[in-house]
């Protein structure tokens, strides 16, 4: 039994960026998406943010107050703990050098301002799935259910299972770990947040519903005594 912090359903992204109508353009699209965001104005204040918090990803731009882009970008590659954080640069620096300098430094993509949200949306899930695969595919399957996050449906064995937006994330979550454990607090922090104060009997509500909801062949959702729950398919 794994009881290691889980990682959270929602990619947490940290917004480097000082011009600011850019920060909340991001921010506002970048939630609609269902990330969970949040926006840094300068370089300084970014370091001591991911050394608080660390995100699953950062944009940062080039161009910034206190520290620079590039600084930031080496200060996070130097650090262990923060030596794999994916960063896209955002640049307005058209020159190739400058580009190529961004990647030696270890950014994991570039985009050139300006660009369509469509564009810096497509370079996010492209490299959430390369290193957190099981966040960024918009359709998971576990034995005969199948979760279209894109769509916001679910099938068992073909058939429609309709789930509130709770039940829904419980599932989600549960599919990107087939058969490992969860407690409580786990599946509260993973599925609500750890910012929002909810008691852990919540989660015995929902996954009551989640049961009815799945029915159908034999009950997929095993419940560990003093332990927590786990999906088996
Ligand atoms: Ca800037």
């Amino acid at each position: 039994m794994t009881m290691e912090s889980p990682p959270s359903l929602t990619p947490y992204v940290l917004v480097i960026e000082d011009e600011e109508s850019l920060a909340t353009l991001l921010q506002y699209n970048l939630e609609k998406e269902g990330y969970r965001v949040r926006v840094c104005a300068d370089g300084e204040e970014a370091l001591m943010t991911i050394e608080e918090k660390q995100p699953d990803i950062v944009m940062l731009d080039w161009m910034l107050p206190k520290v620079s882009g590039i600084e930031v970008c080496r200060r996070i590659r130097q650090r262990t703990v923060t030596r794999n954080l994916p960063i896209i640069m955002l640049t307005a620096r058209v020159e190739e050098s400058d580009r190529i300098r961004g990647l030696d430094t270890g950014a994991d993509d570039y985009v050139v301002k300006p660009f369509s949200m469509t564009e810096l949306c497509a370079r996010l899930r492209a490299v959430l799935r390369r290193i957190r695969p099981g966040l960024a595919e918009d359709r998971v399957r576990a034995g005969d259910i199948v979760i279209d996050r894109v769509a916001h449906r679910v099938k068992r064995g073909g058939e429609e299972i309709h789930l509130g937006p709770t039940e829904f994330r419980l599932l989600d979550y549960f599919m990107q770990h087939p058969g490992r454990v969860f407690s409580r607090e786990q599946l509260l922090n993973a599925v609500w947040g750890s910012d929002v104060y909810v008691e852990t009997r919540t989660v015995d509500v929902h996954i009551g519903r989640l049961r009815r909801a799945l029915g159908g062949d034999g009950d997929p959702i095993r419940t560990v005594r003093s332990a927590g729950y786990a999906l088996d398919v």
